[in-house]
């Protein structure tokens, strides 16, 4: 635990690449009874239907099962919209308070917990789901979910009238959330894949907050902050993807315990 704090004092101290980001993922959500999926739930559906995330969370899903996937869609949108920021989220607003422009966070939630919170400085490069786009990709306009769709329970369709609001103005084909699904890729537009890149270039310290590094763009974000020179630490309960992918780097650190607990001792030695 002494070596951690020598290694955030050194980093807190330096003039050069000297961003503090936060790269957080479900396991922050967890403690406001937000569900990660991973592991061995899976995802349920009305009429008993049960699929694991990776085939249900896919274009190729979408695109044969539109209305499923929106219902599922507003549920989820209710399940977030009843969960409520927890003292981690509100913690990284207090940090982004104290270290202003050197802050950033990078989440993979979709949950808009870290908007909730009032952060200021956060890229979703996993998307969210305030916003639709046209499945088509006919244009690059971003729409809003329209508000006017009132969240679903898990067994409540949405009505014909519902579904006409999830039509691309321009040529009448299905909206999809502006989420990134697991047989999609990275960029810049919509998931600020250069942007988050230079980000972690740019910073002395990399903390992961609760994610299991399952995911491409997480790891790259690692892979960048230690090739510059960066040290990561990874805050998780247990071993994870970063650590079989990490553990033998010299400026990687692991912190086995929870976000809050890791974030009070960050905060104690920042003020
Ligand atoms: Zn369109």
């Amino acid at each position: 635990m002494e070596a951690l704090k020598d290694v955030i004092q050194e980093a807190l101290n330096i003039k050069k690449r000297n961003k503090v980001t936060f790269l957080t993922g479900a396991g922050i959500s967890s403690a406001s009874g937000i569900p990660t999926y991973r592991g061995t739930d899976g995802i349920w559906i009305k009429g008993s239907k049960h699929y694991k995330p990776e085939s249900f969370g896919t274009f190729e899903h979408f695109s044969k099962n539109a209305d499923e996937v929106w219902q599922y869609t507003f549920f989820r949108k209710k399940m977030f919209a009843e969960a409520n920021p927890n003292e981690a989220h509100y913690k990284l607003v207090r940090l982004e308070e104290l270290l202003k422009d050197r802050f950033n966070v990078i989440t993979q939630n979709i949950d808009n917990l870290h908007q909730r919170s009032g952060l200021q400085n956060v890229y979703e490069i996993h998307g969210n789901l305030r916003e639709m786009r046209c499945a088509s990709e006919c244009t690059k306009d971003i729409y809003e979910i329209p508000k006017s769709i009132p969240l679903k329970e898990i067994d409540e369709d949405l009505t014909y009238e519902e579904s006409k609001l999830l039509v691309c103005p321009e040529c009448g084909d299905h909206t999809r959330p502006n989420i990134l699904w697991f047989d999609e890729f990275y960029n810049e537009r919509i998931f600020k894949l250069h942007t988050t890149l230079k980000i972690a270039k740019n910073s002395g310290l990399l903390i992961i907050l609760g994610s299991s590094g399952a995911t491409n763009l997480p790891n790259r974000l690692v892979q960048q902050t230690l090739q510059y020179g960066g040290h990561v630490i990874d805050v998780n309960l247990e071993d994870n993807g970063f650590t079989n992918n990490f553990s033998d780097k010299k400026r990687f650190h692991s912190y086995r315990g929870t976000a809050l607990d890791f974030l009070n001792l960050f905060e104690s030695i920042l003020t």
